[in-house]
């Protein structure tokens, strides 16, 4: 049984089953949304979700589909396309348009909701919207560009272009981290191009995902542009990515997950944009102002709880500043508030599950071990406690680069510290990693930062600033394991969603062969 999936009982409240949460109803339950319609799965069966800052709250009840219920919402996304894809761009733009200021105009209660869903607490729920927010905009903006190239032509009298096509229906698979804002940065750029989707969300947080599609509903996306299955990722998940009519896949979650889906992928020679983990480094060189250096450091390694794919969880620095920085990181940490993220004197939440929790402390456990913990390190306890997933931040010192802690991806509040003479061995030990998805650097020199710009292997490269914090009209995704390739945010993101069509139109009146009649002989 998957995470996040408290119960497959057969509910008996399956008929009250909406997009809308009741809440006068002791449990809110949701129903797929497939051709416009909430509806209920073919299995009959529900899950539970449940709050991870206090285990005893559930969240709502969602439906645990099947291969069939996703065949259905397959079908709907195809019967949708012709008309959606007929529908001049910057049309479907205004919807998008809508949909940004609604989700503005809700933004609060989608954050709130957030926060009970899986505990990263109320300031960056409302951010982590807020990027959902932008990104909307941003697409939005994309239907009256999505510029194609006009060029010259060899030969005379003939035009030359390129033109971005949709490619059909959009498999969406997200994670429970961002369960606004990286749905968003998928859906945006899929329907403003002319896609039409059929979205998983993870079984963490369905009920986030509920209560956007209700948003995307009332923004008037048509019936079937837009269908929403919920349950686990090996039945629904699986039989999302594997089915012959979904013509483009978009995954973000971990690196295991990711392969299984390219695997799936590649049989059907289908295009699939994969967004993975990381183990992302903060470099600190001796000229650096440590104070700045802390800020950063904290706020990338244990904001969101260390769940971010973009988390710290190697700092890499110089040895005549190690201890001053371990020392001021440790103060700072122990200082850090746990609790339930709504109440918003809160600085750290608590993790997703109860499986996440034992992982995290299998690591804390290799940690002492193995190594130094200087601060945190165990399940947290106290009042207000004991009934979530809270753990310890925690900050380990004598960690060498290739050691498991500084290699593997924990995805929890634990901060490895690995120190290095110069910057040579700081650069080398940041990307002694099979991920490159971010990475930063604190200098007071302007020489060694541009050195790092051009040396660490990473979609995002910070300077003076931590390793989280992308804005949504830059490119975001991974080098080397942290992805395949693809980018998502930015006008990048058009490129997973779309393919190139070159147009020639020749209109001399007579046969033009190209490289023949413009060459000599
Ligand atoms: P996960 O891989 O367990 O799940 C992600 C989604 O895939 C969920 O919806 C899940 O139900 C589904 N899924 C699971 N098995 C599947 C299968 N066999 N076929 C199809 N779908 C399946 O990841 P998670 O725990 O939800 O998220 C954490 C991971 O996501 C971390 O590794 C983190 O680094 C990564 N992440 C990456 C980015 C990025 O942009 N690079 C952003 C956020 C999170």
């Amino acid at each position: 049984m998957e995470r996040g999936i408290a119960s497959g009982a057969a509910s008996d409240d399956r008929a009250s089953s909406t997009g809308a949460a009741s809440h006068d109803h002791p449990t809110p339950a949701y129903g797929n949304f497939i051709a416009g319609e909430w509806v209920e799965s073919v299995t009959g069966r529900t899950f539970d979700s449940l709050n991870p800052a206090d285990a005893r709250d559930v969240v709502g009840r969602f439906q645990l589909s099947s291969a069939s219920d996703v065949a259905m919402a397959i079908r709907a996304a195809e019967v949708a396309g012709p008309g959606w894809r007929a529908t001049p761009a910057p049309k479907r733009a205004e919807v998008m348009f809508r949909f940004a200021a609604l989700l503005a105009e809700h933004k609060e209660r989608r954050a709130r909701a957030m926060t009970r869903a899986m505990g990263k607490v109320i300031a960056e729920a409302r951010a982590a919207v807020q990027e959902g927010i932008d990104i909307a905009f941003l697409m939005a903006g994309e239907g009256r560009r999505m510029f194609g190239d006009t060029v010259p032509s060899e030969l005379p009298d003939k035009w030359a272009m390129s033109v971005r096509e949709p490619l059909g229906v959009a498999a969406i698979v997200t994670p429970w981290n961002f369960p606004i804002a990286i749905p968003c940065w998928k859906m945006m750029p899929a329907l403003v191009t002319g896609n039409t989707v059929v979205w998983k969300p993870a079984s963490d947080t369905p009920g986030c995902a509920a209560l956007l599609v209700e948003l995307l509903a009332e923004a008037g996306f048509p019936a079937g542009t837009v269908n929403l299955v919920t349950g686990t990722g090996e039945e629904v998940g699986a039989a999302l990515v594997e089915n012959p009519d979904v013509d483009v896949i978009s995954f973000t979650g971990h690196e295991s997950t990711g392969r299984a889906i390219a695997q799936a992928a590649g049989r059907r020679l289908r295009r699939v944009a994969l967004e993975l983990g990381g183990k992302n480094a903060i470099t600190v060189m001796d000229d650096a102002d440590l104070g700045l250096a802390v800020d950063g450091i904290v706020w990338s390694a244990f904001g969101t709880t260390g769940q971010r794919c973009t988390a710290c969880s190697r700092v890499i620095v110089h040895e005549t500043v190690a201890d001053a920085l371990i020392d001021r990181l440790v103060e700072r940490t122990r200082r850090l508030r746990l609790g339930d993220g709504l109440d918003p004197a809160v600085d750290v939440g608590p993790l997703i599950s109860g499986h996440a929790l034992e992982k995290v402390s299998g690591y804390a456990g290799l940690a002492r071990s193995e190594h130094d913990v200087v601060c945190g390190g165990r399940r947290a306890a106290g009042e207000g406690l004991e009934h979530g997933f809270f753990f310890e931040p925690a900050i380990v010192r004598d960690v060498r680069p290739m050691d498991r802690l500084a290699q593997e991806e924990i995805f929890g509040p634990i901060l490895s510290v690995i120190t290095v003479p110069d910057y040579d061995a700081l650069v080398t030990a940041a990307n002694q990693t099979r991920y490159g998805l971010s990475a930063s650097i604190y200098t007071a020199s302007v020489n060694t930062a541009f050195r790092a710009m051009r040396d660490l292997r990473a979609g995002l490269v910070y300077v003076n600033a931590g390793t989280i914090g992308a804005e949504t009209h830059l490119p975001f995704g991974g080098m080397k394991g942290s992805g395949n390739g693809h980018r998502e945010a930015g006008h990048a993101a058009l490129d997973t969603f779309t393919e190139w069509k070159a147009v020639y139109v020749d209109y001399s009146g007579r046969l033009q062969r190209a490289q023949i009649d413009n060459q000599p002989g």
